[in-house]
């Protein structure tokens, strides 16, 4: 079915065409009907679905029909960078309507925030601290707001910024339609449906558990003492034009990127305590190919579309299983090939099983040839693996070999 199909408004329309879209994609198909005939809708699906045009083309839509100069709908985004990529794809579907666009969140001057406010927007794209301290300022008034989305809900909840969306929701007018977004659904999540949607219709867009099929998986056991080492020798030898390296807290990301600079490696950071210039100046010069190495926590990066990395380097075992599956997610991405490895010292082994069970497939361990490890009982595991359950093969990265299994187990 092609987009016509749907009723969009005509101007809408034009911007999906400029965007290149042809067909929708499945968040698509299932979201926009319900969301024109005004129902309420829970969305599971993560970001690179396609879900922002799913909630944005039906509700800007119907946003043409209503009167301007007040902010009639709000998207809350948990991070800065998700706000200021859904504000850019806001932009592109309106660009053929007159309607107006704010984007505010924290960690920038409140100027320019407050002349787009003071000009007069239908739309805003916020993080919730930032919304609620122009509505204390007055502002903002969220007392016209018809359509509301909830985007990445359960990270707005790890990242305990569900009291501040309860106080926006109290703001907002009853009398409106509600959208929200969620990989996973936990309690407080539920007990927040209840409270903010009216018979919600949800759409599951099947979590994708297992990573695509073109990425390659392998695990590096390593002493806890020689992760740097490890790491620099990995990145001497892999092929890469660009790549993640994700670290579990914000301090190891610090120092892992001054470990690589100081290696003359051309390196960006991306962590909530960068400033948001510092943020958007890592990203871009990232995209544009400036920095080949971005060293990154997962609250930075979620949903960040970022596209055609070459490599995802896991310097830290993620604590969630999905978490892995999100960081994996920014390689192999439209049919390109992509290389994830994840470096595992002995405490990562109920974690790194954790994944295994989640992804539902056993990564393969792998020493690195020629590199001089020090001993760790990991190894002795590897070793029993290998000789039992896994072919062994010589397999080529540049400046070397490393062996690695080639058979998947169940
Ligand atoms: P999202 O999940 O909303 O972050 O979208 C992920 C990426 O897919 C963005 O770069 C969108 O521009 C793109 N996209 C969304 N819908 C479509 C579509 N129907 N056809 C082609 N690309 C799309």
């Amino acid at each position: 079915m092609a987009f016509g199909k749907f009723g969009l408004a005509s101007q809408v329309m034009e911007g999906v065409r400029a965007m290149g879209y042809v067909d929708p994609t499945p968040i698509q198909l299932r979201a926009i009907p319900i969301l024109l005939e005004g129902k309420d809708l829970i969305g599971s699906a993560q970001t690179g679905t396609g879900k922002t045009a799913a909630f944005a083309l039906p509700m800007l839509s119907k946003l043409l029909d209503a009167p301007r100069n007040l902010a009639q709908m709000l998207i809350l985004e948990p991070t800065r960078e998700l706000a200021a990529q859904v504000e850019t794809a806001i932009r592109d579907f309106t660009r053929f309507t007159d309607l107006r666009v704010a984007v505010l969140y924290g960690g920038v001057g409140y100027g320019k925030q407050k002349d787009a406010l003071r000009d007069g927007v239908e739309i805003l794209v916020a993080t919730p601290g930032r919304l609620l301290d122009h509505c204390q300022q007055k502002a903002l008034n969220l007392g016209h707001i018809r359509y509301l989305v909830l985007d990445e809900a359960d990270r707005m909840l790890d990242m305990g910024f569900l009291p501040d969306v309860r106080r926006i929701v109290e703001q907002c007018p009853r009398e409106r339609q509600t959208a929200l977004f969620s990989a996973t659904i936990p309690a407080q999540i539920e007990t927040l449906i209840q409270w903010a949607m009216r018979s919600p219709e949800t759409v599951e867009i099947g979590m994708r558990r297992s990573p695509a099929e073109t990425v390659k998986h392998v695990l590096y056991p390593v002493a806890d003492s020689q992760k740097e080492a490890l790491l620099l020798e990995l990145l001497a030898r892999v092929d890469y034009e660009s790549v993640i390296i994700f670290c579990r807290t914000k301090d190891r990301a610090d120092h892992v990127s001054a470990v690589l600079k100081q290696k003359c490696h051309a390196v960006a950071v991306l962590h909530s305590n960068r400033t948001q210039q510092e943020r958007q100046r890592a990203l871009e010069g990232f995209r544009e190919g400036k920095f080949e190495v971005l060293v990154a926590t997962d609250i930075a990066s979620r949903g960040l579309d970022i596209a055609d990395v070459t490599h995802v380097i896991n310097y830290d075992v993620p604590q969630h299983p999905e978490d892995y599956v999100h960081r994996i997610g920014r390689t192999g991405r439209a049919q390109a090939s992509g290389d994830a490895l994840t470096l595992m010292v002995a405490e990562d082994r109920q974690h790194m099983a954790a994944i295994e069970r989640f992804i539902g497939q056993t990564i393969a361990r792998v020493k690195l040839d020629g590199f001089d490890y020090t001993y760790t009982a990991l190894f002795d595991e590897t070793d029993k693996r290998s000789a039992h359950e896994t072919k062994f093969r010589a397999v080529r990265l540049s400046g070397g070999y490393y062996f690695g299994p080639t058979k998947r187990r169940r």
